[in-house]
């Protein structure tokens, strides 16, 4: 899987000073890249045998779509604060400075149902976390989670550490 690292363009110092920004827009652009990377995600996915895919807003969306269609699963997109039109169950999670919040549909996910979150890049892990918490709610199992990238520099497994996490590459410094 290393050779997807050259489909990924990583961009210093953005959004802001400091941070190494690993864009995934140039995967999307290369059709083999792309289906390496979700031959590789479908596959741990099928391990899993889940019913349904969450996926998280926005780069998430591009991986759960395809993934939910190649796979027939139901996929529930995961958005920021006030952008879902119906009934939403929320979770706040910590940024660098201060918090955000996070919402599914409330009728999205039933008793019984086993998920698996999908995202493009796993940093500090409290996104996913937060997705988990929405998932496991509404009563559903969190049976795995599935990005591209893991920034194993960070201290994600903290925050994750009840979840089977896969990710394709991983970059071990900033
Ligand atoms: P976190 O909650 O810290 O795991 O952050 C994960 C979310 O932030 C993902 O949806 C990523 O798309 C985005 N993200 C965080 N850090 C980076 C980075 N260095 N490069 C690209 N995306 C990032």
């Amino acid at each position: 899987m290393e050779q997807l690292k050259k489909f990924i363009r990583e961009v210093p110092d953005f959004p802001k000073a400091g941070i190494n920004f690993y864009d995934i827009t140039t995967l999307f652009q290369d059709p083999d890249g792309f289906d390496m990377a979700l031959n590789a995600m479908e596959k741990y996915i099928r391990t899993k045998s889940p019913n349904k895919l969450v996926a998280i807003e926005a780069r998430g969306f591009v991986f759960g779509a395809a993934l939910a269609d190649r796979l027939q699963l139901g996929l529930i997109p995961c958005r920021k604060a006030g952008k879902l039109p119906y009934r939403t169950v929320t979770e706040e999670y910590d940024l660098e400075y201060g918090t955000d919040k996070i919402q599914i549909h409330a009728d999205a996910i039933t008793s019984g149902d086993r998920v698996v979150l999908v995202d493009d890049l796993i940093a500090t892990g409290g996104t996913l976390a937060a997705a988990g918490r929405l998932v496991e709610k509404l009563g559903g199992e969190v049976v795995g989670i599935s990005s591209v990238i893991g920034l194993t520099f960070l201290p994600y497994e903290d925050k994750l550490s009840r979840y089977d996490v896969n990710y394709l590459i991983s970059y071990d410094s900033e």
